[in-house]
């Protein structure tokens, strides 16, 4: 049995719809008045959208679902479908605590609660039945004051060990806000964290070189090879790995096709930087999507030789933040 890792992938968006639809029937939760029956909910939850931001609204209703008090229920469940259908060995999961918290406490309160998430999902990612190592990348947002990406990062710092990274999400907004990204992620690697950013998915208008100096891996990345592909040899020689998304771009807008991503295979190849395939969202694309479907429908679509298949299925172990020297780090 093969066994694969996943670098990039959202807990608001790694559940399965059923598991979702599931939950929301338990909760008798209002928003089934549009959803009668399962189909419906199926189909809005996984339709393609037209923008970045249109995706957005729909993942920032499934964290608000994810409270403290149901995080083992979805942690369990996804751990359980990732090594059974994906044979995961390996996943880092990556959210956004302070989205976790609630939304009725005054902003201080929710600080104050970021801890106890990244607790309560460092006990649930391990379930005994489903032997799946899970480490954990903590979400700063580009829609939130300084205040609370610091506090993030602050928590971050604090649970190194189940945690082993930081990433920055949200939309692609105030590219010019790029110093304090940057300073944020410097600081956040001279404390022992890994980073990672989500950068030149929709477009290059968020890249700019100072971020290489702070990376370990760009989320996306792809508009890079894409549109400025000058950059690539700096990013080769800082040893920064893409993390690709093959299916996600369709579900974002981002691309039409799967072959629109030769491009970027062949010139990340050209300039020896590495990619590392990865699932992002994979509970919101049409099923199943799993990360062994992502490296099918990669050579399924001539973006990939099935030669180089083993080598950037490697790429995830070699790129992993909690797998060092070929061994995991202490969890
Ligand atoms: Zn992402």
């Amino acid at each position: 049995m093969a066994l694969y890792a996943d670098l990039h992938r959202h807990l608001g968006g790694a559940l399965h719809p059923r598991i979702i639809y599931k939950f929301l029937q338990r909760q008798d939760h209002p928003i089934l008045h549009y959803f009668p029956d399962y189909d419906g909910f199926y189909n809005w939850f996984t339709r393609p959208c037209r923008t970045l931001e249109e995706f957005v609204k729909i993942h920032s209703l499934v964290e608000e679902l994810q409270s403290v008090e149901h995080l083992p229920y979805f942690c369990v469940r996804l751990c359980r479908g990732a090594y059974t259908f994906e044979n995961l060995q390996y996943m880092e999961l990556r959210y956004n605590p302070y989205f976790r918290t609630n939304p009725k406490q005054p902003q201080d309160k929710r600080i104050g609660e970021m801890n106890g998430v990244v607790e309560v999902i460092t006990t649930n990612v391990r379930p005994a039945e489903y032997p799946i190592v899970v480490k954990q990348i903590l979400c700063l947002d580009r829609r939130l004051p300084r205040e609370i990406n610091e506090a993030i990062l602050k928590v971050a710092e604090d649970n190194l060990g189940p945690v082993v990274g930081v990433d920055l999400a949200g939309p692609e907004i105030n590219p010019e806000n790029f110093e304090e990204w940057v300073e944020l992620l410097g600081k956040a690697r001279a404390r022992g964290l890994k980073t990672t950013c989500h950068l030149a998915e929709t477009g290059i208008e968020n890249v700019y070189p100072e971020y290489f100096n702070v990376l370990d891996r760009i989320g996306h990345g792809i508009h890079i090879p894409l549109v400025k592909p000058e950059y690539l040899k700096q990013i080769a020689k800082k040893q920064i790995t893409l993390e690709v998304c093959p299916t996600s771009y369709r579900q974002t807008g981002v691309l039409k096709d799967f072959q629109e991503l030769r491009l970027v295979f062949q010139r990340c190849k050209q300039a020896g930087v590495a990619i590392a395939v990865c699932t992002d969202n994979p509970g919101r694309n049409p099923s199943p999507c799993t990360l062994p479907g992502e490296y099918e429908r990669l050579i399924d679509h001539d973006v990939i030789d099935f030669k180089e298949l083993k080598q950037i299925q490697n790429e995830s172990f070699r790129s992993a933040f909690g797998f060092v020297g070929g061994a995991w780090t202490a969890i």
